[in-house]
Order: structure tokens, then sequence, then C-alpha cells
């Protein structure tokens, strides 16, 4: 006799599944054979290079990488990013304990709730935001205090704001931001750091974007400001940067106590990165900064090919300076985020995220990845020209 079995109370209190409909009619689009355009997707469509393909290869057929990794990751790759960090953003970390590889900065921001959040603690979270923050802080038990983030405002949280909110004990923060492109003043993240150490607020910081920006305008982390390591620990990962999202290699920085913290967790979860992998993400850290030049170029081209092509339909696009994401207000004669993208997929066979998916403040945006070609973003705008 079959029990009968059902899912957890947190499973249950999970808000539901906003893009369901737009994924069914999606599936149904491409296996009816139709030719969608799929601005969907934060996936970068380009290769992970040889070079670091070839690093794992080699260290696949190394005996010595099949077994257990360390927990906290091979010294050589906790140095090579320590050295990657010190040349980029002018902070030293040290490798034995600000440090700590991930298997994917996604697996490190849902288990450091787990570490570091009791039962009711408040827990500070910006509208939009990556959809992945919220379930992980709900199984923790935090409670969730929305933080607007206005395109008046840049974006950018109201300090003054957060300033005036009672006991608040940890704020995530993701710039270059994933969905409105967002990204940090070094004035904004100097004053956050101040109400962080003046109310004992806990800052984690998803840099996911930190490579993918343009015109020479580098994206700050946050641990460059004067006692941000006090408060902050940073997420990082080779996903983006490297076309590896599929690999699963990121790593978590910053406060000594915040990343011990997630260590504990994770040695009860996992068992670490496989070593190859590890392997081809010291090959990821030492590439020639002119192949990275060369992606930011290329997203560079896109967005402007984009951005050209639907101004000149007169739909009115800001021109983001970091990430492949552009973020839009919905056109003119567009109900909402959700309508949107509905005509978009059934009128034109173009699939992209409405807004609201990434909170209430996302509703009247949608946002497009430019994770395509450029002939295919050219055919996007023929294609939109004809129903905006
Ligand atoms: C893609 C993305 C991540 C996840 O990156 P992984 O390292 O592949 O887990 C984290 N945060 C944001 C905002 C992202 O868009």
């Amino acid at each position: 006799m079959s029990i009968n079995i059902e899912f957890a109370e947190r499973l249950k209190q999970l808000p539901p599944y906003l893009f369901l409909a737009i994924d069914e009619a999606k599936r149904k689009a491409i296996a009816e054979g139709r030719n969608i355009i799929n601005l969907g997707i934060g996936d970068p469509d380009t290769a992970t290079p040889p070079h670091i393909v070839e690093a794992l290869k080699k260290a696949a057929d190394d005996t010595a990488n099949h077994h257990y990794a360390f927990d906290a990751g091979m010294p050589e790759l906790r140095s090579a990013i320590a050295v990657w960090f010190q040349k980029r953003f002018d902070v030293s970390l040290n490798p034995d304990n600000e440090i700590y590889p991930l298997i994917g900065s996604k697996e490190g921001l849902a288990h450091l709730p787990l570490g570091i959040i009791n039962p009711k603690d408040k827990v500070l979270l910006t509208d939009p935001a990556y959809p992945a923050y919220r379930p992980t802080i709900q199984f923790a038990d935090g409670k969730i205090t929305s933080v607007p983030m206005k395109e008046s405002h840049g974006y950018l949280p109201d300090l003054k704001k957060i300033a005036e909110i009672k006991d608040p004990k940890v704020m995530y923060l993701n710039y270059p931001n994933n969905p409105t492109a967002a990204t940090a003043t070094r004035e904004f993240y100097e004053g956050l750091v101040q109400i962080a150490k003046d109310k004992g607020i806990i800052l984690v910081s998803d840099m996911a974007y930190s490579e993918i920006y343009f015109e020479g305008q580098k994206p700050l982390s946050i641990l460059e400001v004067e006692g941000a390591k006090d408060v902050a620990i940073e997420f990082h990962s080779l996903s983006k940067t490297y076309n590896m999202t599929g690999w699963r290699i990121g790593w978590a920085c910053g406060n000594e106590t915040l990343v011990a913290a997630l260590a504990k967790v994770k040695t009860n979860y996992d068992s670490g990165i496989f070593q190859a992998v590890q392997l081809a993400g010291i090959a990821a850290l030492n590439t020639d900064e002119e192949e990275i030049d060369d992606m930011r170029r290329m997203y560079e081209e896109r967005r402007d090919c984009l951005i050209n092509g639907l101004r000149s339909l007169g739909w009115k696009i800001p021109s983001p300076m970091a990430t492949f994401y552009v973020w839009a207000k919905t056109p003119k004669g567009f109900k909402d985020s959700m309508e949107t993208a509905a005509a978009f997929l059934n009128k034109a066979d173009i699939v992209i995220t409405p807004g609201v998916g990434f909170g209430k403040s996302g509703e009247g945006y949608v946002r497009m990845a430019l994770t395509v070609n450029k002939n295919r973003i050219t055919e996007a705008v023929n294609r939109l020209s004809k129903i905006i």
C-alpha cells in the first residue's frame, strides 16, 4: 500500500512559479518547430575558451584528481583567486580564511542563509532581484523586507530609508545587477558600509557579472571600500566571465567569520568541487585579458544592435553599462510585462522575461538577454517592427 507523500511545508510555502505559463507556451512553440529567438535566458551562447577545456581534459586523465576533493578547494585554486582579486580590485585576501571555492556561486548563495540567519531575522532584499535568493532565505526562516530599487535612483536602494529600518540582520546586493543591469557607485558602497557598521548589518554582495562591462567602466567590488571586510561577503563566479555556466565553479570571499559560517554549512552538504574542474578554474583565472576584452566587445556590439534597432521602432531603451541584459519599460500599447512577453512569443516567436518575475517593482519592465548573435538580434528587431 502506498503512503501519503506530500512536499514539506517549506516547499509548499514557496510562492507560485510566475513563469509557468510562459515556459509552457515556449516549450509548445519549440515542439511545434517554430523558429524561436530566445532572449530569455542568461546563459552565454559562446563556447568555453579552448585552453580551459584542454586543462580539464588533461586533469581528467590524471587519476590523482579522481578522489574526494578538499572541501576548502585546492590551495592552488585559492591562491589563483587571491592573485586575480588583487590584480582586478587591488584588494588582498588571505587564501586560507578569506576565500572559499563554491560549486557555482548560486550554491554558496543558497547555503549561506543556513549559516547566518536565525528564525525571524530580518533580511533586506532588493526588489527587483535575482529570484534565487528568496527561497533560500525562506528555507532558513528569515523574514524578508523588500527594498524597492527605482530607475530614477539608478536602481540603487535609498540609503536614508535603509538607515531607518529597524533591526535588519542581513542585506543582499547584486551589482552589476540582474535584471536591471545597473552598477553601484563608490559613494553608494561607502554609505552602505557605514550604515552596516552602525547597525550591525551583514552585507551579501553577488558579483556574478563583475567582468561583463562596457566602455572600460570596471564595476567595483564592495571589498574595495574601507572597512567592508568587517561586514561583507562577496560571491564571484566563473560562469559568465568564461562561458562556464555548466561547469559549476565560483567562490565566496571577504569577512573571515562569514566565510567560516558558509564553509561549516557546506562541509555538511557537499564534498567540494571535482579537482579537474578546479584545475580548469585556475586556467580560466589566468586567461589573457585580451580574450575577455573580445567577449566584452561582442556583447557591446549586440547591445548596440538591439538598442539602436528597438529605438528606431520608437521604443525608448537605456543602454546598459554592464551585464548582458537589456532592461526596458514595456513598449507603448502593452498592458503589463506578462502581456508583453506573451505577445512577443505568440506574434513574433521571441522569448523575453517579464519583469514582474523579479519582484513587484519589476512590473512594467521586461528583460532581454544578449545571448544570441547579431544576425538573430537583427531578425528579432525585424519581427518586432511588425508588432510594436
Ligand atoms: C548567473 C547568476 C548567478 C549564478 O552563477 P553560478 O556561479 O553559475 O551559480 C548568481 N547571481 C546572479 C545574479 C546571476 O545572474
